[in-house]
């Protein structure tokens, strides 16, 4: 980080500001120009806030030099992280995860999990708490689901992906493989700081209407409690302009991947709202360099008790596992 101070500024209060970052492991340097005085500042620098210290008195400008997310940054850790959930490699091998939105019944989940594996998935999704923006449509089966997506998963060979909305659902969900953060919860960070203290891989959303800076910290949270399995998951923003559900970020892949370490999947269900633009929308984020895709399915939408709309049928499912498979082999 660097400050820029006023050519003026006293050297007593120089001295006092350094002192006063020392204490927080930060130490500096000082070089006075002929227009302003520059501190170059290096230690603890994530533990600073730009704003708060332009706020100081004599101070013009202070700037970060390295991100505030040091941990899910690719300064201090350049490989890539790869998440290991049973048999699948997640960032390092091309990830599908498909399901329904949520968890309905017994032959529902029997019959969506053979679909989704036939159709070359890795992991099956599916919803037992759902954050609905009403609270009079479907909320989910709650703990009578966790069983049906469990065994269901159990008995097609996929580990399990369910959204957790609250800590003390964690011992309900032990038997599930990976935790979903929704995008309404991406700043709970109460949530993310317990996550932090599992070791349970987490596919974090990002918020409908949060920054790539805002889903790093988010993901630094469950990172600095020790929990090192995160992987990152676009979804689509709000912009109010768009046909679709939200708008899907495509750019934000290429500049998650230069930016962190983590997986970057990509839901193209949630940010279509609607079964025709899935596919496209999935060949989009495969183009831009996703490690994988979250894509929900159900094997009658129109009878699905939530999301139907944005729901393939297995065999659109499968279509879109073979053009994935072909797009990614003419990118190779
Ligand atoms: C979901 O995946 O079922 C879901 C609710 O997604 P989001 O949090 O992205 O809306
Ligand atoms: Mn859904």
């Amino acid at each position: 980080m660097i400050l820029m101070l006023q050519k003026n500024t006293p050297e007593p209060a120089i001295r006092q500001l350094l002192a006063q970052l020392s204490l927080q492991n930060v130490k500096g340097g000082c070089v006075a120009g002929d227009n302003a005085i520059l501190l170059p500042l290096v230690g603890e620098t994530w533990r600073l806030d730009p704003s708060a210290l332009q706020a100081l008195p004599f101070v013009m400008e202070a700037r970060r030099l390295t991100p505030a997310y040091r941990l899910a940054g690719r300064t201090a850790h350049p490989e890539n992280t790869v998440v290991t959930v049973g048999d699948v490699s997640v960032g390092a091998d091309f990830c599908l995860i498909a399901g329904p939105c949520a968890v309905e019944s017994a032959y529902q989940m029997d019959t969506l999990s053979r679909a989704v594996k036939d159709a070359g998935a890795q992991l099956l999704r599916g919803g037992v708490f759902k954050p609905r923006t009403s609270p009079y449509t479907f909320q989910g089966m709650g703990e009578p689901g966790v069983d049906l997506l469990v065994q269901a998963g159990r008995n097609a060979g996929l580990p399990t992906v369910t959204e957790i909305s609250d800590a003390s659902q964690m011992e309900l969900l032990s038997g599930v493989d990976v935790w979903q953060v929704g995008t309404r919860n991406m700043q709970n960070f109460t949530l993310l700081k317990a996550l932090g203290q599992v070791r349970k891989p987490i596919l974090l959303k990002r918020g409908a209407a949060a920054t790539v800076e805002e889903l790093l910290l988010a993901a630094e949270y469950i990172l600095s409690g020790g929990n090192e399995q995160v992987i990152l998951c676009e979804r689509g923003i709000r912009s109010g302009l768009t046909a679709a559900r939200a708008a899907l970020d495509v750019s934000s892949i290429p500049v998650l991947k230069r930016l962190t370490h983590l997986p970057v999947i990509v839901d193209p269900s949630h940010a279509a709202g609607r079964a025709d633009l899935v596919e496209p929308l999935a060949l989009a984020a495969v183009a831009a360099g996703a490690d994988g895709l979250l894509v929900e399915v159900h094997d009658r939408p129109a009878t699905a008790l939530s999301d139907g709309a944005q729901a393939l049928t297995p065999a659109q499912l499968t279509q879109l596992a073979e053009k994935t498979a072909r797009l990614r082999a003419a990118l190779a």
